[in-house]
C-alpha cells in the first residue's frame, strides 16, 4: 500500500513500528530465553545540554504517558515543566524519570518517548530562553512552516508551554484551548495592488471582513519603506490599529533596531500612540534584546523554536529485580540504584540520592528539601490527569525568572 506521506501515525507510534530494530531483536531473544518478564528499573537522564545551555525545561511527559497508558509499568517523573539541570550540586547525573516494571512491557518504546522527551524538551527550553530575552515583550510561535506539518501542533503546544504568549497554527492553538495569533501576509497586499493599486486597500478589507475580536496588525513593509507604509496605516485604521508588524527582508534591513526606532518615534510624533511594533523574521533570544529595547513590543519566532536544538536524553536500565530483591546494577559511566532527586526551592539546589535515604537539607543554604520524582502512573494507568498547558507555562516562567539565560 502506498503511504500518503512518509510520517508515521499515531497507532504506528503506539504500535511501536517506530522503534529501532535492536530492541525487537533484544525483546525475541529475551522471550526466546523467557527472560522478557524480568523487572527492571530503567532511568532517563540528559545525557548532553545544548552549546551554551545551563537548564533546560524538562518537556513531553504528557506524550510518553500516552505512550505508556496500558502497559504494565510505573512511572516516576519529574512534574511536566520543571526546570532541570543535567548534574546535581555533587556532579551526579539527576534522573528526570524512571519506568519499572517487566522489561519486555516497554523495551520496543525506549526508541518513541526518547524522541517525544527530546523534541519536547528542546521545543521548551528554546522558547524560555525566547521569552526571557524578550522579558515583558509578547512572544508568538510562527514556527508552523519551519517544521513538519505533523509535528506542528506538538511545536506549538510546547513552545506555549515553553513561556510563548501565543501561536500561530490553527491546530496547534486548538489543542491549547487559544485563540490562534496572526497578522496578515504579503499575499494580501500583492493581490490588492495587482487588481486594484492600492495595497493599503488590504488593510481596510482586512478590518472589513475579519472578527472584530482579532487585533488589527498590518503588515508594514510590502512596497514602501516601513515608516510611510506604518503612518498610512495609521491614519486608515486610526484607534483601531492594534500595531504595525516589520518582516522587513534581509536584503533591506541593515539595522532593524534603528528601523523599529524610527517606526515608534515617527508614529508618536504624528500622535499616533500606543501602535504597537511587531517584529518577525529570523529572531532568537540572541537577537532580541536589542530589538526590544528599541521599543519593538511583539516578537514572532519561528525557525529558532521550530528548529530548537533537541535537548538528548539516554534510558539505562539501573537496577533489575533478582529473587523478589532489587539488584543496583548499571552500566559503566552510569549511576546504579533507584534513586530520588530533592531540590530546595529557595535556592534551587538539587541533590541526587538512592531511593529510601532520609530526606536531605539543603547543602547550600540549610533548608528541607523536597523530592521532584513522583509515581504518576501505577501499571499502566495515569494517577493524575495531565496538568493544562497554560499550569504548565506558568510554572516555567516562574522559574525561568529565578535563573540566568
Ligand atoms: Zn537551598
Amino acid at each position: 500500500m502506498e503511504e500518503p506521506f512518509l510520517w508515521a501515525t499515531p497507532e504506528d507510534v503506539r504500535g511501536a513500528r517506530t522503534t529501532d530494530v535492536y530492541f525487537e531483536r533484544t525483546l525475541k531473544v529475551l522471550k526466546g530465553e523467557g527472560l522478557d518478564r524480568v523487572e527492571v528499573h530503567a532511568e532517563i537522564t540528559i545525557s548532553a545540554l545544548p552549546s551554551g545551555y545551563g537548564w533546560a525545561v524538562y518537556a513531553g511527559l504528557r506524550e510518553v504517558l500516552k505512550l505508556l497508558e496500558g502497559k504494565g509499568v510505573d512511572v516516576y517523573s519529574l512534574p511536566e515543566g520543571t526546570l532541570v539541570r543535567q548534574n546535581d550540586a555533587r556532579g551526579y547525573r539527576i534522573p528526570v524519570m524512571a519506568i519499572e516494571g517487566p522489561y519486555g512491557e516497554f523495551a520496543l518504546y525506549e526508541t518513541a518517548l526518547l524522541g517525544f522527551l527530546a523534541a519536547a524538551s528542546g521545543v521548551a527550553t528554546k522558547a524560555a530562553r525566547v521569552k526571557k530575552a524578550a522579558g515583558n515583550k509578547l512572544v508568538l510561535s510562527f514556527g508552523a512552516r519551519r517544521t513538519h506539518p505533523a509535528i506542528a501542533p506538538f511545536v506549538d503546544y510546547y513552545a506555549y508551554v515553553g513561556g510563548c504568549d501565543g501561536v500561530s497554527c490553527v491546530k496547534g492553538a486548538e489543542l491549547l484551548g487559544i485563540t490562534p495569533s496572526g497578522t496578515m501576509p504579503h499575499s494580501l497586499m500583492i493581490v490588492f495592488r495587482a487588481v486594484k493599486g492600492d495595497h493599503t486597500l488590504a488593510w481596510l478589507a482586512f478590518d472589513k471582513h475579519v472578527e472584530p475580536g482579532i487585533p488589527r496588525v498590518v503588515l508594514a513593509d510590502t512596497f514602501w519603506d516601513e515608516v510611510e507604509e506604518s503612518m498610512a496605516a495609521a491614519k486608515l485604521l486610526g484607534s483601531k490599529l492594534w500595531g504595525v508588524r516589520l518582516d522587513t527582508p534581509g536584503s533591506r534591513r541593515g539595522d532593524m533596531a534603528a528601523i523599529v526606532r524610527e517606526v515608534k518615534w515617527k508614529l508618536e510624533a504624528a500622535g499616533f500612540r500606543g501602535v504597537r511594533i511587531v517584529v518577525s523574521g529570523g529572531l532568537d533570544e540572541y537577537t532580541i534584546p536589542k530589538l526590544a529595547e528599541a521599543g519593538a513590543d511583539v516578537f514572532g519566532v519561528g525557525s529558532a523554536i521550530a528548529n530548537a536544538p533537541f535537548i538528548d536524553y539516554a534510558m539505562d536500565i539501573v537496577a533489575v529485580k533478582v529473587d523478589g530483591e532489587w539488584k543496583p546494577i548499571a552500566k559503566r559511566g552510569k549511576l546504579s540504584g533507584r534513586k530520588q532527586v530533592y531540590r530546595c526551592w529557595d535556592c534551587l539546589t538539587d541533590l541526587v540520592t538512592l531511593a529510601g535515604e532520609p530526606r536531605p537539607s539543603c547543602p547550600k543554604c540549610g533548608k528541607p528539601m523536597q523530592p521532584l520524582l513522583e509515581k504518576v502512573m501505577e501499571k499502566g494507568v495515569l494517577k493524575a490527569e495531565p496538568e493544562p498547558p497554560q499550569k504548565l507555562r506558568e510554572k516555567v516562567l516562574s522559574q525561568v525568572a529565578r535563573v540566568e539565560l
